[in-house]
């Protein structure tokens, strides 16, 4: 995770480290190579930008340059703006407060990572939270997309909705609803349909789902790997539905982290957790401090 970024950035730090003293013109210089550092890491142009006037401007100041460890501090400086351009100090994670049965809508692309996400969360839910969840697929497109929750419930021991073939994700979504306040459910996870891109009929469904469901959490599930794009289907999805996060998967094979990077700034939704793995506890809460920690080694 992280590692390109982390290696470039590590050479950068390591020149100014190692120097007692530092002038204006050395900070810019390194700053440059942060810049690039960033967009090769696909960070977003405009973030990339706000990022190294933020970070020059608190850098160039006499307190920094005059003080017995200025490099040390410039990469201070640095650190606190990672944290704050992946979120800054909220660790939100689930908002699970409110009356049962909390809805959690999750969203997103074909092969975004949904349904694993989805069972990984119920499991997150029973295993961390104490709290009975119910999982229904509303994906009526996908062959044997119910099936397979179905199959990861099983995993993780986490109910789900029985199927009943023919019926349409509203009619699901109002079915499951009907089944979580009867069976005492304390948090209900819709999987609904994904499609392989952001289309009217698909930001359609989503509404009228959210329309019956009022989910007090919508979940986007994008697949970091896709860098910059799955910052731009989280600003179209935005627009259409209303997110109260997102969900970074295959952050483990994510050398990179543009995606990461870019999303809170540009999309103005925190990201709540990272998906790490196959196995169904390969999820974290995203913790901008931690993650900061973990790109400056
Ligand atoms: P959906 O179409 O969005 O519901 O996607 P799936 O949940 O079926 O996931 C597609 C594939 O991605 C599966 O093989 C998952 O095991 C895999 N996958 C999901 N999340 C992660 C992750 O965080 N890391 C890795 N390495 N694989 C993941």
């Amino acid at each position: 995770m992280f590692d390109t970024l982390s290696d470039r950035l590590g050479g950068v730090f390591d020149k100014l480290k190692g120097r007692g003293a530092l002038r204006e013109q050395d900070v810019r210089d390194a700053m440059r190579e942060v810049r690039i550092a960033l967009l090769e890491a696909d960070v977003a142009l405009p973030v990339a930008r706000r990022f190294i006037d933020a970070v020059t401007e608190k850098a160039v100041g006499q307190d920094v340059l005059r003080s017995v460890t200025p490099g040390q501090q410039v990469i201070k400086i640095v650190h606190d703006e990672l944290v704050e351009t992946l979120g800054g100090a909220e660790t939100e994670g689930l908002n699970l407060d409110a009356k049962p049965p909390v809805v959690i809508m999750m969203v997103g692309l074909q092969g975004s990572g949904k349904t694993t996400t989805t069972a990984k969360l119920a499991k997150l839910i029973r295993e961390r939270h104490g709290k009975k969840a119910l999982m229904a697929s509303l994906d009526v497109n996908r062959p044997a997309a119910q099936e397979q929750l179905a199959v990861l419930g099983g995993q993780v021991d986490v109910a789900t909705l029985p199927i009943i073939k023919g019926q349409q994700p509203v009619d699901i979504a109002r079915r499951a609803m009907e089944a979580a306040r009867l069976q005492n459910f304390d948090v209900l996870l819709l999987d609904t349909a994904g499609r392989l891109h952001v289309d009217d009929a698909l930001m359609a469904e989503m509404k009228a789902v959210a329309g019956v469901s009022a989910p007090n959490e919508v979940l986007l599930v994008v697949d970091s790997l896709t860098g910059q794009d799955a910052v731009n289907v989280a600003q179209s999805f935005s627009g259409e539905v209303p997110l109260t996060g997102v969900v970074l998967t295959r952050m483990d094979g994510d050398a990179r982290g543009g995606a990461a990077l870019s999303m809170r700034a540009v999309t103005g939704k925190p990201i709540k957790f990272a998906g790490t793995g196959e196995k169904l506890d390969a999820i974290e809460v995203f913790r901008p401090g931690s993650v900061a920690d973990r790109i400056l080694g």
